[in-house]
């Protein structure tokens, strides 16, 4: 069977569509020759833009620093008034924004609607939150006192993110953030500067219209020097960065040295595990979609697959001709279902991962080759790749942020979750079982190890009320829904005498 592929269309285009979608959002932006607009649809130039200098980010974190010393003083429930009003906005122009996510991501249209919604959703939570910062009332030891917790903000809050989350990211700490009372400074990736631009737009709009000063939020566009500089000013007091796990390897003890508070999401190794009593069908979908979609660019992608020995023919005889089916190319159109891979570089890194599978005992069943060079040579499509292992070996274990789906089988339950964790990373697990004993037990403190745990449904595609982040190489951050504001302000413990007298804590006498 082969592979369904759908032609491109041109950089003129994607380049008109593009502009459109900023003229429409009232987006202005220096053209200038630091920074590339580019996509990777057809793997070309759209435009050229101008790149903040070391001394513009200066000065943004300075207009950011001076916001905060009075943003910190509204009452909390009239900072969601401007959270409620970006989320309004978002709601009007969720078709321009996923526009230019797809333009410069190549996420299918309705992920790239998703990502929007996305948004709208964590700003709507954010304005619940906004009247919900709560401290606890804790009994104290002594008569005629009272304790309490309270919480303040914090400061800036640098945020540097990723390219595939290029907006959903950064509505995720900017939504929370700016109820809990902080200032936020944004280094997107320097591969979505249209999607940044047109963010940072939407919220200059909620601004006026809710007449906050526009410094509450400042966007620099650059490469990573720039995010290095957020690294280490000492106004930012929380450092968010989304990304690899070698950033994270060098944000994380930066940050440290200089006592300063991160945040970090990075890179995930994500595992399914399917019983001998899972429902296939459900399976199926619930791996396909975490595996092949986004062409394999999400966190939460789920890379590999632990099959019991019992149904894993069956499983990946089924998978591959599924696979086989996937619509690859133009991600704008309707039915498409694998769009591009975000670069060369990223194709380069799939070929390497399956020669090293290869070499390291795996067997391709379907995928990895390229599509559509002739018609794009500079676009990277390439068939989402099955590969059979008989080891977790160290290709399994790393992260390869390209569409490989690595599967191996597995006879007992404490074989597979032993499997399961033994990766450096901790985002996002699954198990697809109807036995109620495996579900509970993969949940459990000795289950899954990751950040994630889901049952009967994949890896990937998380809601935003829950906390999201994950364990060990992942960097331990939360961010979203449940509790995860916490990180964004401090707590401060409040004792308070109403005795008359002065009765010292654990006994102690004093004068
Ligand atoms: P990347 O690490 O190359 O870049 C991420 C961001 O960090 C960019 O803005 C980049 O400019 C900046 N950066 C890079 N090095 C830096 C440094 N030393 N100091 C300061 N800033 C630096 O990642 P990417 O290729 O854009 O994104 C893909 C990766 O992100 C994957 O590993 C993926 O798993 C991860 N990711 C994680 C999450 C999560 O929530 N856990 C979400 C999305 C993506």
């Amino acid at each position: 069977m082969s592979q369904q592929v759908t032609a491109l269309p041109t950089t003129e285009s994607l380049r008109e569509r593009a502009l459109g979608s900023l003229t429409r959002l009232g987006v202005t932006f220096e053209e200038g020759d630091g920074l590339r607009a580019r996509t990777p649809i057809t793997g070309e130039d759209l435009l050229g833009l101008s790149a903040a200098t070391p001394a513009d980010a200066d000065r943004a974190i300075t207009a950011a620093h001076e916001a905060f010393l009075s943003w910190r003083t509204v009452p909390a429930p009239h900072r969601g008034e401007l959270v409620r009003r970006l989320g309004e906005l978002l709601r009007e122009h969720k078709s321009e924004l996923a526009e230019l996510i797809t333009i410069e991501v190549g996420k299918i249209r309705s992920e790239a609607l998703g990502e929007v919604q996305e948004m709208i959703d964590i700003c709507e939570f954010a304005v619940g939150l906004s009247r919900q910062l709560y401290g606890r009332t804790i009994a104290s030891e002594r008569p005629g006192h009272r304790l309490t917790e309270t919480w303040h903000p914090l400061g800036v809050v640098g945020v540097i993110s990723a390219f595939n989350f290029p907006a959903a990211v950064w509505a995720w700490n900017t939504a929370v953030a700016l109820v809990c009372g902080d200032t936020v400074v944004w280094k997107p990736s320097e591969l979505t500067p249209l999607t940044s631009l047109a963010c940072d737009r939407l919220l200059a709009m909620a601004a006026d219209e809710v007449a906050v000063s526009r410094d509450v939020h400042r966007l620099v566009l650059g490469d990573r020097a720039l995010g290095e500089q957020l690294v280490d000013d000492r106004r930012i007091a929380l450092v968010s960065a989304t990304g690899s796990v070698r950033m994270g390897r060098e944000v994380g003890p930066r940050v440290a040295a200089r006592f300063g508070r991160s945040l970090l999401e990075l890179g995930g190794n994500n595992a399914t595990i399917v019983a001998p009593s899972a429902d296939l069908d459900l399976a199926m979908a619930g791996i396909v979609f975490a595996a092949a979609g986004t062409a394999g660019q999400r966190c939460t992608s789920l890379r590999r697959l632990i099959a019991h020995t019992d149904i894993a023919d069956t499983l990946v005889d089924r998978l591959t001709t599924a696979y086989r089916r996937l619509p690859i190319g133009d991600p704008f159109q309707e039915g498409t279902l694998v769009g591009p891979l975000i670069s060369g570089q990223a194709h380069d890194a799939m070929q390497a991962a399956l020669t090293a599978a290869q070499a390291e005992g795996g067997e391709i069943l379907t995928g990895g080759r390229r599509q559509l060079a002739d018609s794009a040579v500079n676009a990277f499509y390439v068939e989402p790749a099955i590969v059979r292992v008989t080891e977790q070996t160290d290709i399994v274990r790393q992260e390869t942020f390209a569409p490989i789906l690595y599967v191996q089988t597995y006879r007992t339950l404490e074989e597979a979750i032993a499997l399961h964790n033994d990766v450096p990373q901790g985002l996002s697990s699954s198990i697809f079982t109807r036995d109620q004993q495996e579900a509970e037990r993969f949940l459990a403190a000795d289950g899954s190890d990751c950040g994630i745990a889901n049952v009967n449904i994949g890896t990937s595609g998380a809601e935003i009320g829950g906390a999201f982040g994950g364990e060990k190489e992942t960097g331990g951050g939360r961010e979203s829904g449940s509790d995860s504001w916490r990180a964004y302000m401090r707590a401060a413990t409040n004792t308070i005498n109403y005795s008359g007298r002065l009765a010292l804590a654990q006994n102690v006498n004093f004068l």
